[in-house]
């Protein structure tokens, strides 16, 4: 089943306000089982509407609209869709009576023109709207020789959207998709260590287009996601439908699988040293603090995360060793040798059982540039080279993520 979410609207078009909708939507949607092929965005334009209405209907099975059921000149959803198909427009008395309610209860009357939301082009169901005084539009529409594609049109205003969503659009999608009962299920298993294709190269038949459970697979910075879809008569048999495919998936992957759900690196992270009880302290220069502003909001880690260092120029680096009445040079703080100092430096400072050291990063232009990270332990200072092939602004992010994993998997190892 293929979708089609429509954003219409001036303020849309015209880069004034960002469309959320379409976002939120294709989400939901995609939770569904319902593959969102298109996205379009109209100005307040009746025959661009019509337009989009009768092309999105022709090529999708499921057509989510929002936008345009106001009272006012420029909303012209409802005489976009009547054109679009054919329908006269019709005044539904119960709705009209619902709006003149709303107005009355706060003491004031019905000014005129809102009476145009109580129109429904003909054979369509009202979607009611209690929290608003636009309801939304629910209509069908045949097709030759294929089967009829359903039109749901929704409030623009996102709290009124997600209500008549959530009450009425989505139990109706999912019973016509799968009928009364059906329960869909989703688990996230996450990854982190190698690129996306290569990781699904690793796992060719599950990624497979109409394989039962689904797998996706996302990469956001770094950090692989694979979703895992299935559905059943009941929540537990839908998961009983999963356990096949999550095994496979570890077996496969290994120790390439870090978390679940919402995890990220510094949660394994921390996991792994609540654990074996250990502590650690950080100490960045290319990161800048990320480190420790992620490790520092883990829940329940603070016994844990002794504490971070920025390290913002090299003086602090020699400064601290000549305190320790060793001589040094100043330093480049891109060096490996500045990762292992800042590894040894933070462990020390922190009286920490692991210091984890981020360099500083080469300029972005040097293309044979490296940085480099450190891991100091008992067993003495780790240290190893990366180089970035990616976006500079990507930087940041994925090299404080290759320190954790750096750690998480010294951990995996003991
Ligand atoms: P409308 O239903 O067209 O009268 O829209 C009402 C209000 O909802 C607009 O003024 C916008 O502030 C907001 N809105 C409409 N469409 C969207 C959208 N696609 N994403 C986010 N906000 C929207
Ligand atoms: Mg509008």
């Amino acid at each position: 089943m293929f979708a089609e979410v429509i954003s219409i609207g001036d303020e849309l078009t015209s880069g004034q306000r960002l469309d959320t909708n379409s976002q939120w939507l294709s989400e939901r949607l995609g939770e569904l089982g319902i593959r969102v092929l298109f996205h379009t965005t109209v100005g307040d334009e009746l025959d661009a509407n019509v337009e989009v209405f009768r092309v999105a209907m022709q090529r999708t099975d499921a057509v989510v609209a929002t936008g345009g059921l106001g009272p006012t000149a420029d909303d012209l959803t409802r005489q976009a869709i009547a054109k679009a198909f054919g329908r006269e427009l019709r005044l539904d008395q119960d709705v009209l009576k619902h709006i003149r309610q709303r107005f009355s209860s706060s003491g004031r009357s019905m000014p005129e023109q809102n009476q145009v939301q109580a129109m429904f082009p003909a054979g369509c169901h009202v979607i009611p709207n209690p929290h608003g005084t636009a309801p939304g539009i629910d209509l069908t529409v045949s097709r030759d020789g294929r089967s009829a594609s359903r039109l749901f049109a929704l409030p623009g205003v996102p709290a009124e959207m997600r209500e008549l969503w959530t009450a009425t659009v989505q139990p109706e999608l999912q019973q016509s998709m799968f009928g009364p009962m059906k329960v869909i299920c989703h688990h996230r298993i996450k990854c982190f260590g190698v690129g996306e294709s290569h990781l699904e190269a690793m796992l060719p038949d599950l990624v497979r287009r109409g394989r039962r459970p689904s797998v996706g697979i996302t990469v956001h910075k770094a950090t692989i996601t694979l979703r895992i879809t299935a559905d059943g008569q009941t929540r537990d048999e839908a998961l009983a439908q999963m356990e096949p495919t999550m095994s496979i998936i570890h077996q496969k992957l290994g120790k390439l699988v870090f978390g679940e759900e919402d995890d990220e690196l510094e949660h394994a992270v921390a996991r792994l040293l609540c654990e074996r009880n250990q502590t650690l302290a950080t100490a960045e220069s290319g990161t800048r603090g990320l480190l420790a502003d992620w490790l520092g909001t883990v829940p329940n880690f603070k016994k844990h995360y002794r504490g971070g260092l920025v390290v913002a120029d090299s003086s602090t680096l020699s400064a601290k060793r000549r305190d320790q009445s060793q001589v040094a040079a100043s330093i480049d703080l891109c060096s490996e040798s500045a990762a292992r100092q800042m590894a040894k430096m933070a462990r020390a400072e922190f009286e920490a059982d692991y210091g984890l050291a981020v360099s500083d990063f080469p300029d972005h232009d040097d293309d044979s540039g490296q940085f480099h990270l450190a891991l100091a332990s008992t067993s003495g200072v780790e240290s190893v080279a990366r180089r970035f092939a990616g976006h500079p602004e990507m930087l940041r992010e994925r090299s404080a993520k290759q320190a954790l994993d750096l750690l998480r998997l010294t951990l995996l190892a003991k």
